[in-house]
């Protein structure tokens, strides 16, 4: 969800003496255009929220913000950029609208995915998530992980572990059983 604060802050960095068709061949080059769909999916990096973002001048842009104004001018104050298509990481310009906050919760519930956190977007879209801490409902951290696995070397019993480091169990387990984060093991 963007806040408030952050669509001024977004807004503030957009100017006219950007590069702005350096900006829509960046956006442009970083996208797979989706043939059934029409959706422009962002190949870049996500936000945590599965929004596409890159940098450009220093800043952090929303990638799909970025596209609208390149696109179809300034985002008029008050307004989010929402998407038609739900798919947070289209920038396709033609899937975006200015809408209120209204508009945005309208959009989600219509998603089904109001309220239900941004963990949902990432089940939704799986091909989104990245292996082990990349994936950004992944709790735990690459150095825990393999701290768990020398831990489990010295002491073979996941209740002890999870007691010392404070970890769920089942978390443990399944980082042992091979259930999770297996791409370490090489
Ligand atoms: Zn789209």
């Amino acid at each position: 969800m963007v806040t408030k604060k952050e669509i001024y802050k977004t807004e503030s960095i957009f100017s006219e003496d950007y590069d702005w068709d350096w900006l829509k061949n960046k956006i442009k080059g970083n996208v797979k255009i989706n043939e059934k769909t029409n959706c422009w999916e962002w190949k870049g990096k996500l936000d945590p929220t599965g929004y596409a973002r890159f940098q450009y001048k220093r800043q952090r842009w929303h990638a799909h913000r970025a596209s609208f104004v390149v696109h179809n001018g300034k985002i008029p104050p008050f307004t989010m950029i929402c998407h038609k298509c739900h798919i947070r990481h289209c920038v396709n310009p033609e899937h975006l609208y200015a809408g209120s906050h209204a508009d945005n919760m309208r959009d989600m519930r219509e998603a089904g995915r109001a309220f239900r956190g941004d963990k949902e977007y990432y089940k939704a879209h799986p091909e989104l998530c990245k292996k082990g801490e990349e994936c950004n409902f992944s709790k735990l951290t690459k150095n825990q992980v393999i701290m768990i696995k020398e831990l489990y070397k010295l002491v073979p019993n996941c209740c002890s572990i999870g007691k010392f480091t404070g970890i769920n169990r089942k978390t443990i387990s399944d980082i042992l059983n091979k259930i999770s984060w297996s791409h370490l093991d090489g």
